[in-house]
């Protein structure tokens, strides 16, 4: 097959294009999209969420790129929860990325700040939760907790990422949180709460693996461990097999759903995190979910820090 704008070979079908017109047709589709929904300014202060895996270091590259940033206005920030044999992997990659890059990265742990690695917690088997909501609501907590004095979170969540939450959101009658999703995440701007946002909502898992391959983005395709134990990974099953025999169908998703967000936003303008009793970062009740997770861990554990 050949590129539909020169002569060479194709190196994706649809749409057919050549490495070089692929390059600049996902780098455009990413520019367009922080232009469009005003996700990122030339002077803010970014902070990029990173785990060394594809997606986080395409979209740390181009944020890179996109602001020429001076010192201190750009930092990458890793979560590193504790997963044997994954983390460790993907936060060597980065560690050489950012060096290579001329990049700031910031590294926050679970075991540092609750105590305990989230293998350790998973293995305590205290917490009848399963290990993504655990590993989910405490990366979001450190997340926000170290992105302060930031303007700006960027994540690398892409196209497919966004149709499973959508979708899971449906699944579970989960309107509200439906409305916090979108490009520019959450409900408005809040008192503690860094705004997230996500330049590659319209990119799908298949283009920017592309892109960190033709790029020659040292970065592991392994995914974690945790996530075939995962409510998500059914959804992405359903999702995909669908995908596979009615083509275009995630596209489908995203544009009815960005279509419907304005209503879903102003329905729910009215809610949103309140501020916990107990750290003081955003929530949605009384105490956060981080906090109510570190008593639970606690039981097994003297060194939380929260
Ligand atoms: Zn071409
Ligand atoms: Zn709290």
């Amino acid at each position: 097959m050949k590129c539909k704008k020169c002569k060479e070979n194709a190196v994706l079908a649809d749409p057919a294009l050549c490495k070089k017109h692929f390059l600049s047709y996902y780098e455009k589709k990413v520019s367009d999209t922080i232009k469009k929904y005003k996700l990122i300014s030339k002077s803010d202060k970014v902070c990029v969420a990173t785990s060394g895996g594809k997606d986080s270091t395409a979209v740390l590259y181009l944020v890179q790129k996109f602001l020429k940033p001076k010192k201190g206005q750009l930092q990458a920030l890793l979560i590193d929860e504790g997963i044997a044999g994954y983390r460790d992997h993907t936060a060597k990659d980065l560690k050489k990325f950012c060096s290579e890059n001329d990049i700031e990265l910031k590294i926050a742990s679970f075991k540092g700040s609750f105590g305990k690695t989230l293998d350790k917690i998973l293995k305590s088997g205290r917490i009848r939760l399963k290990p993504c909501t655990i590993c989910g609501t405490l990366r979001r907590y450190l997340l926000n907790k170290h992105a302060k004095g930031f303007d700006i979170i960027v994540t690398g969540h892409n196209r497919d990422d966004e149709c499973q939450a959508v979708m899971m959101n449906l699944l579970r009658q989960q309107t509200e949180i439906l409305a916090r999703l979108g490009p520019m995440t959450g409900m408005a701007k809040r008192k503690g709460f860094v705004q997230r946002v996500k330049p590659l909502y319209f990119c799908s898992e298949k283009e920017t693996a592309l892109y960190a391959l033709l790029m020659g983005f040292d970065v592991s395709f392994n995914e974690c461990p945790n996530i075939i134990d995962s409510y998500r990974a059914d959804v992405r099953e359903m999702l995909n097999n669908h995908e596979s025999r009615h083509s275009g169908a995630k596209q489908g998703i995203i544009e009815s759903f960005i279509r419907e967000l304005p209503k879903l936003k102003k329905q729910y303008s009215g809610s949103g995190p309140a501020i916990c009793v107990k750290c003081g970062e955003p929530s949605s009740d009384k105490v956060c979910g981080a906090c109510s997770l570190a008593a639970q861990i606690r039981t097994c554990s003297n060194t939380v820090r929260i």
